[in-house]
């Protein structure tokens, strides 16, 4: 399988690209950059054999069956349908795309053509979540009453650029974080929010865009989810919980890219430490992609947990923006 890179971006090159080359017979042959310069020394950074500014000259390379796109997100939708077209399996980073009706489009157009569409969400891939669903799925905390995420992070300085300033090429928290939450709790419960009420704000990075949010979602089983996602916070924990009628799931330092934390259970009985694997959660994502690609299964998030995520986090924006209640609208899928 080898792999066209669309977008010279840091998430491919910290994590992604390791995570491609860790399957065997996969090889990365080409990346796509607008700047010709910036591609080829990324490209050469990076051990890559080609460079191109042209998407339509990279997809016509007959050493490329798939893509992983990880432009900014308004390039997403018209370069995976590009990709789709000619034939490409695609791996695209979250969010999907600027609007829902994009989304759809773009998974709708990977069925027709008949190739594998995966979305990047991470986090359902490390060992400390596959435990809390596991925990939450046997039924070791009894009925599930609530959730908490607790995603309020600092903005690396290198990541204070468009994230922060540039609602057109689909800056803001709720793009970038909360779309990862709503993932991660649909995962975990195995169900679709269907309400959520939400405030916004920025408190010191956000230019044009927010930087922080705090959102209320309604799930169709009644369990209520509080999620609160941040570029400004520097001292404060991710972490992640669920209470139920027998006990409660604790996790700590649990929303990241790394394959650590901390997870336990409390119940009548005390606390009880969670053991849990710490694999690399990308390596994971891709070794699942690599089964769907052969037929033997799905990858870890598909197209339509693209289309949810972005359907809840544009839910939660749109709250955010008018103050009212707003229905998620997942575009009829
Ligand atoms: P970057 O800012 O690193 O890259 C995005 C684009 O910016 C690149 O495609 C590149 O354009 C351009 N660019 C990169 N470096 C420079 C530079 N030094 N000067 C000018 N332009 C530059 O973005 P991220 O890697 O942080 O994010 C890319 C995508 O991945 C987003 O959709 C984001 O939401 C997602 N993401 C997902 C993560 C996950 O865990 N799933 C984690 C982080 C990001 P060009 O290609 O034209 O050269």
């Amino acid at each position: 399988m080898h792999w066209g890179l669309i977008g010279a971006s840091r998430i491919a090159a910290g994590h992604m690209i390791a995570a491609l080359r860790a399957q065997s017979g996969w090889k990365v042959t080409s990346v796509l950059s607008s700047d010709s310069a910036r591609g080829a020394v990324f490209a050469q950074d990076n051990d890559i054999a080609s460079s191109f500014t042209d998407l339509d000259a990279l997809l016509a390379q007959s050493d490329v069956d798939a893509v992983y796109i990880s432009t900014t997100n308004e390039k997403h939708h018209a370069q995976a349908l590009a990709a789709i077209a000619a034939g490409k399996h695609v791996l695209c980073e979250k969010p999907l795309a600027m609007t829902l009706e994009e989304a759809v489009e773009m998974v709708q157009a990977a069925r027709d053509k008949r190739v594998i569409f995966a979305t990047n969400h991470h986090l359902r891939n490390a060992g400390s979540h596959l435990a809390i669903r596991d925990l939450i799925r046997s039924g070791r905390i009894g009925t599930v009453l609530s959730a908490r995420v607790f995603h309020a992070v600092s903005l690396p300085e290198q990541l204070r650029g468009w994230r922060i300033d540039n609602p057109a090429a689909g800056g803001g928290v709720i793009p970038d974080i909360a779309v990862h939450d709503a993932d991660t709790v649909r995962f975990h419960l195995g169900e679709d929010p269907v309400e959520v009420v939400a405030q916004s704000a920025a408190s010191g990075l956000g230019r044009g865009v927010e930087d922080s949010v705090m959102s209320v979602w309604k799930m169709p089983s009644g369990v209520m989810v509080q999620a609160h996602e941040s570029f400004t916070h520097r001292f404060a924990a991710t972490g992640i919980e669920f209470h139920g009628t027998d006990g409660s799931i604790y996790a700590r330092n649990v929303m990241t890219q790394q394959p650590v934390g901390e997870v336990w259970v409390e119940d009548a009985q005390g606390r009880h430490e969670v053991t849990f694997d710490t694999h690399d959660l990308y390596v994971r994502s891709m070794s699942l992609m690599d089964d769907a690609i052969r037929g033997e299964g799905r990858p870890s998030a598909d197209g339509m947990d693209g289309v949810k995520s972005l359907a809840v986090a544009l839910a939660i924006k749109a709250a955010a923006d008018s103050g009212a209640a707003v229905r998620v609208d997942y575009g009829g899928v």
